[in-house]
């Protein structure tokens, strides 16, 4: 059926000689893992992750990239960029990319398809703020996230897709969403995914949580039925935390 993953997102963190650390520890601890692993870094440390992650079972993710495949956009790095750097993974549309840097659902789209046009995986991120919340909108936000963002995937491509389902709320404070809460929007989002195409590209979907996930909370979370995986933040910037939760998942 579909896979299990596990995504580090290191946000701005570390740098080159933490990096290398950080993952020469990792490499061991996760060698025999059952599901799939991979670390999100900031672009100064993609080629240290990518040529000390060499011959083993980590895949290395970007954290961003833009739609166009070069041109006048200081401060941008294209998804073409990554991709010849031999980068797989890209992270799309995190909520501090909405949140700070006026991502938009419309630019989320356009990224997600430079991602696909350049041969990468998007780890594609939706979720509800606490008002949102409160205010009982979360499903229809959510849904309507993923479709925007998916709008022009074909069929074929969703096996390039994974979404993160991220409350944020959850985000850095400590405070996870409930097995539940989280299985629930999980649910929604391959119902979602199910209107689009069918019911089995949507049960081929990776959909993970991310928000304060842990070693301690992890294995609760993953044994919900619609919860494949996480896209974990902080616990991720341990070796010993980051391995506990692939373990939990494998
Ligand atoms: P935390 O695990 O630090 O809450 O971050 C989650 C996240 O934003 C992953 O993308």
């Amino acid at each position: 059926l579909r896979k299990a993953v596990i995504a580090g997102n290191w946000k701005m963190n570390k740098n080159r000689q933490e990096a290398a650390t950080l993952i020469g520890e990792l490499k061991e601890k996760v060698a025999g893992a059952g599901c799939d692993v991979v670390i999100c870094v900031p672009y100064t440390n993609l080629e240290t992750a990518l040529s000390n992650t060499n011959g083993s079972n980590i895949k290395v993710g970007a954290e961003n990239c833009h739609w166009a495949k070069s041109g006048a956009f200081t401060g941008e790095v294209s998804a073409d960029m990554l991709a010849e750097m031999g980068v797989q993974y890209v992270i799309i549309g995190h909520s501090e990319r909405r949140q700070y840097f006026g991502e938009t659902d419309v630019t989320v789209q356009q990224r997600v398809r430079a991602a696909l046009d350049a041969g990468l995986t998007v780890i594609l991120c939706v979720g509800e703020m606490l008002e949102q919340r409160e205010q009982g909108v979360t499903s229809e936000l959510v849904a309507m996230q993923t479709k925007i963002a998916l709008g022009g995937v074909s069929e074929e491509e969703m096996a390039r897709i994974i979404i993160a389902y991220e409350p944020v709320w959850a985000i850095g404070t400590g405070r996870t969403a409930t097995a539940e809460q989280a299985n629930e929007v999980c649910k929604l989002i391959r119902d979602t995914i199910a209107s689009l195409y069918s019911q089995k590209v949507a049960d081929a979907t990776t959909i993970q949580y991310g928000g304060s996930m842990n070693a301690g909370n992890a294995a609760d979370l993953l044994a919900q039925p619609d919860v494949d995986g996480g896209l974990i933040g902080g616990a991720s910037l341990k070796a010993p935390d980051f391995a506990a939760i692939v373990e939990a998942a494998s």
